[in-house]
């Protein structure tokens, strides 16, 4: 960034560093679901750096990059390709955040097929304490976590109390698999098997989603997350019952029967907008997925949160947590957040995927929207806390950057934009979400 030598960038930094951090977007179910790290190439590439390297491989399989994460192949192996894919992808942000913690756990500056063995040496170190220990000295005191859709003894272990989270973690309701963009009969009946029902209609369809929710409120869950945008677009029409209902019943009638993509739309739109009633009767938030997404060859069009804007409007009872800056559609998402009382704006994910652009979006946001509408941090990545501190680092260097320049140029003093930083990272989302968390 332009201030890493500026001393007023420096004390911003250091202040903004011992700020509590309520971490609003990750895939982390607990020390459990830390995958063994066997193999030092493995290690240094979780999460979505592997999509970077992928992005660079023009003439290589996706197999073959894919094989670049798994624990079994060796490293000698993966060498050749890694090296050259490696070199081409290094300054990317997501590679920086695999370079902090090369640096900070492993300790070494570089990567070459000396420093991968030296790292092979430490790997066994990531116990149990250890993972506790990186999120508690990073300063977060909350992890909104997005896991109950792929919990590995289902939702209902959820319900029953046999899966349970550390203290930190408060879960969300997955919804896309509720809305499939293609229904079959296995969806019907297993959402009806977690409210002990057997489903004869649309409308006991929406009960049985309705008695989950109440379930999973009563487990301690804070809101509803949906990432559809992958594979579908966020337009949601408003659908007739009659036409949703036509669309349900063809599978009702036959359990052998499926519906497809685009036909299942209607029927997929109408079930989102009866889901967003039950957000807004059970007083929950929702996240959505908006812009970019994780791994290559997707269309970043269908996904620009402009797309909600009918959803916005219909739903103003329901608050809307809007994801990942919009990337790249930043001023659609300024304009949301500044025209729509439910509307608040997540940085989750965002200060890797661009980070000036979060710089943008930061200082622009401070001109252009009430500053309690935006959530600062996510670190949206599955149970390697390593990852997420090295993104929570990013993170707040560019918090700093923004902050910085909003001071520079006089439209801040430095006591209102320490308090900015504050509500950004730990105030607004401790009261979006009602996590009544206590100010450490
Ligand atoms: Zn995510």
């Amino acid at each position: 960034m332009t201030h890493l030598s500026s001393p007023l960038f420096e004390r911003m930094l250091e202040q903004i560093e011992a700020m509590p951090v309520v971490d609003c977007h990750e895939h982390m179910m607990g020390p459990a679901g830390r995958p063994e790290y066997k193999e030092p190439i493995a290690a240094l590439v979780h999460g979505y750096v592997l999509s970077d390297l992928w992005s660079a491989a023009f003439g290589v399989t996706g197999r073959d990059v894919n094989r670049l994460a798994d624990p079994d192949v060796s490293t000698d192996d993966k060498w050749p390709l890694f090296e050259r894919l490696w070199h081409a992808t290094e300054h990317t942000a997501y590679a920086r955040v695999t370079k902090l913690l090369l640096k900070s756990v492993y300790g070494q500056d570089t990567i070459t097929r000396e420093t991968l063995d030296r790292i092979a040496e430490r790997l066994s170190a990531q116990d149990e304490a250890a993972y506790f220990r990186t999120i508690d000295q990073a300063g977060i005191q909350a992890l909104l976590v997005d896991v109950l859709g792929w919990l590995p003894k289902g939702l209902g272990s959820f319900l029953d109390g046999s899966t349970t989270f550390p203290d930190k973690w408060r879960p969300l309701i997955s919804l896309p698999q509720m809305h499939p963009t293609a229904l079959n009969w296995g969806t019907i009946t297993s959402v009806g098997a977690l409210a002990d029902m057997h489903i004869t209609s649309l409308d006991e369809y929406v009960e049985a989603v309705s008695v989950v929710f109440e379930r999973c409120i009563e487990r301690g869950v804070v809101g509803i997350k949906d990432q559809s945008a992958y594979g579908r677009s966020l337009t949601y029409d408003l659908v007739c019952q009659a036409d949703a209902e036509r669309l349900f019943n063809r599978v009702l009638v036959d359990p052998r029967n499926n519906l497809g993509w685009p036909e299942g739309k209607p029927l997929s739109d109408y079930l989102f907008h009866a889901f967003m009633r039950l957000a807004r009767d059970f007083d929950l938030p929702v996240q959505l997925h908006t812009g970019h997404m994780a791994g290559i060859r997707n269309r970043v069009d269908k996904t620009n949160a402009a797309q909600l804007t009918s959803v916005l409007e219909l739903h103003q009872e329901v608050h809307f947590d809007l994801f990942h800056g919009n990337w790249p559609y930043l001023g659609d998402l300024l304009f949301l957040g500044k025209n729509y009382p439910n509307v608040s704006l997540d940085c989750c994910w965002l200060h890797i995927i661009d980070p000036p652009y979060a710089v943008e979006l930061l200082k622009r946001s401070v001109y252009t929207l009430p500053h309690t509408k935006v959530h600062g941090f996510g670190g949206d990545y599955g149970d390697v806390p390593e990852y997420v501190v090295g993104h929570l680092q990013i993170a707040r260097q560019n918090i700093a950057c923004a902050l910085t320049d909003l001071i520079e140029t006089g439209w801040l003093n430095e006591e209102q934009a320490l308090s900015l930083a504050e509500d950004w990272l730990f105030n607004n989302p401790n009261r979006f979400f009602g996590l009544k968390l206590e100010r450490v």
